[in-house]
């Protein structure tokens, strides 16, 4: 059994299915920063190792690749198979992608690759910027330009979160970074403090551009876009393209491919699909403690909206006598 929340109608959201009874979110550490200090990055690479996998078409430089071979993964998913070449050419990119579909090393193999030819302008200012929705997937992004960068030395990747601590971010700032992942509103904000000098950007890319509406960051995307270079590449990913979504991206992106990959995610037939509406917190507890106590229900997956709710639920059900175990 599965449901869905909705935004505006107080529907209870309570999923079950599978293992454990746990809410969950990606990892919370605030920033990755890896490798030594230099404003301009590694020195041109090797060409591409000989041909042994599907990426190896794709004209990715031979220490991405074996990064990617690290990971296990042996052919391109249909979104990296597609984007990665027109990326790599120089072109403006729409990608309507589904999260699940690899759009993440979609835009991040290109982005390292950039990162394989020094800058023409020393400086410590991001050569990348990815704007996220959220601080997870923020974290989620900054974790797979590490994985997928491992392998080059000096690259520096931040992540610019809400919620972070200033003095770490801003000391990190100062450092310097060459990949920067980042939230909307707290981006704009140290670029409002004068702490992020964008001038020497060459990618942006927008990531979930279409959540990044829902959740109100309209205003601060457009104050960000009106600041960084105009030369820029610009890759665009969202699962939907719905009529806002599609005037973002015409004001974004300059002459874009556009590329739609069905949405990986199959669909399980045995999964029920549910949708409860519920008057209030109250009624959506109770709704969900019912569920749970279903005697056929052995295991289950609740899914919340952020860290604090999945933490105060897990609390919560440990008290009405649940097991508790919360996985990050
Ligand atoms: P994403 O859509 O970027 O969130 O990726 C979904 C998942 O697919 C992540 O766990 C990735 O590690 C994984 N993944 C990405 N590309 C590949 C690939 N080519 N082969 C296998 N798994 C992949």
């Amino acid at each position: 059994m599965n449901s869905s929340p909705t935004n505006t109608a107080p529907a209870l959201a309570a999923a079950a299915v599978a293992n454990a009874l746990a809410a969950t979110e990606a990892q919370t550490a605030p920033v990755a920063a890896p490798a030594a200090a230099a404003p301009v990055a590694a020195a041109p690479v090797a060409p591409a190792a000989p041909v042994t996998s599907g990426f190896d078409a794709l004209g990715l430089a031979a220490p991405i690749l074996q990064a990617i071979k690290a990971t296990g993964y042996t052919e391109p998913t249909a979104v990296q198979a597609r984007a990665v070449p027109a990326a790599l050419a120089g072109r403006d990119l729409l990608v309507s992608s589904q999260t699940g579909s690899g759009k993440t090393a979609a835009f991040m193999l290109p982005a390292l690759q950039l990162l394989t030819q020094p800058h023409a302008v020393a400086g410590r200012g991001p050569r990348v910027l990815v704007l996220t929705p959220t601080r997870e997937l923020a974290m989620q992004v900054t974790k797979a330009a590490e994985t997928y960068g491992r392998n080059m030395g000096r690259i520096k990747t931040m992540s610019v979160v809400g919620g972070m601590p200033y003095p770490v971010q801003n000391r990190l700032l100062k450092i310097g970074v060459d990949i920067l992942v980042a939230t909307p509103g707290r981006l704009l904000d140290q670029m409002n403090s004068g702490r992020i000098d964008l001038s020497r950007l060459q990618l942006l890319v927008l990531d979930e551009a279409d959540r990044m509406l829902d959740m109100g960051f309209k205003d601060d995307l457009e104050a960000i876009i009106a600041k960084i270079p105009k030369t820029r590449q610009t890759l665009f990913f969202s699962a939907t393209l719905e009529p806002g979504i599609v005037r973002l991206a015409g004001a974004l992106l300059r002459d874009p491919q556009r590329i739609a990959v069905d949405n990986a995610q199959t669909r399980h037939e045995n999964i029920v699909q549910r949708m409860h509406f519920a008057d209030d917190m109250g009624h959506k507890n109770r709704l969900l403690n019912h569920l749970l106590r279903d005697v056929e229900m052995n295991q289950a997956i609740v899914f919340t909206a952020t860290k604090r709710s999945a933490d105060e639920l897990a609390q919560d059900l440990h008290m009405q006598g649940f097991g508790r175990r919360t996985a990050r």
